[in-house]
């Protein structure tokens, strides 16, 4: 397997073509953490690893379960092989509790629990900010038609039901989560990005303790330690 050409840098991945093989693509995970729109920046060593080996048994797991994704195989510590896709530039969050952007907007308590639970779409774009988006304005900006967005909206909720008790049993607490799918070259939807504490919230059931990126957003530090506890359980 052998890396062509850069594709695409974005903040945590550089993607890169495969010589001979126009349907997949290699993605190295970067140890740069970025948050508010890339505002606040750093980097961690071996973040980039970390995420690749959670999102690897993150993908198997959902795979296992019937959920399609770009997971191709494992290349090397920081690469993962993904098959081709062509990114829906919508951001699918999936909302058990309430943090986050969700109480800033809407003023509802920190950690309440959500009876049902939330689906948004936000519109990828980072020079708008990643603004939050209804059906509407995505089908009438031709980011997807009506029939994927009820895709996306099912298969986020599949994902869901799968991780939250697997999170569970690791003693985890799966807050929330953004999702990213692309269509393949028949137009097939798959689970694509990455599932990692990078993307995802997750605290700890007993303590609250928060495990995930919040620690950089908000400056508790720890990151690395928290990211090898989420992959040691996970693993464990
Ligand atoms: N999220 C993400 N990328 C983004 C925005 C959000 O991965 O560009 C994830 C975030 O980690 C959390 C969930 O989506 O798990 C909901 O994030 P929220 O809207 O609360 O974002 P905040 O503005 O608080 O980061």
């Amino acid at each position: 397997m052998e890396k062509s050409e850069l594709l695409y840098e974005g903040k945590a991945k550089k993607l890169f073509a495969v010589a001979g093989d126009e349907s997949k693509i290699i993605a190295e995970f970067k140890d740069d953490l970025t948050a508010f729109n890339a505002q606040k920046k750093s980097s961690e060593t071996g973040k980039g690893a970390l995420n690749n080996e959670i999102s690897t048994i993150i993908f198997k797991k959902l795979e296992e379960n019937g959920i399609e994704t770009h997971f191709v195989e494992n290349l090397s510590e920081i690469e993962m092989l993904v098959e081709r896709v062509e990114i829906i530039p919508i951001e699918v969050v999936v909302r058990n509790v309430a943090t986050g952007s969700l109480v800033k907007r809407l003023g509802i308590e920190d950690g309440k629990v959500l009876s049902p639970i939330l689906v948004e779409f936000y519109y990828k774009d980072d020079d708008l900010g990643d603004p939050i988006i209804t059906d509407d304005h995505a089908t009438m900006m031709e980011l997807a038609s009506s029939e994927e967005l009820e895709v996306l909206k099912a298969k986020a909720r599949k994902v869901n039901e799968i991780l939250l008790p697997f999170f569970k049993e690791k003693n985890l607490r799966l807050i929330d989560f953004k999702l990213e799918f692309g269509r393949d070259r028949d137009g097939k939807i798959l689970l694509a990005d990455e599932v990692s504490p990078d993307s995802c919230r997750f605290w700890d059931i007993n303590s609250g303790e928060k495990l995930d990126k919040d620690r950089f957003r908000h400056g508790i530090g720890g990151i690395k330690v928290a990211y090898e506890e989420v992959r040691n359980r996970i693993l464990g």
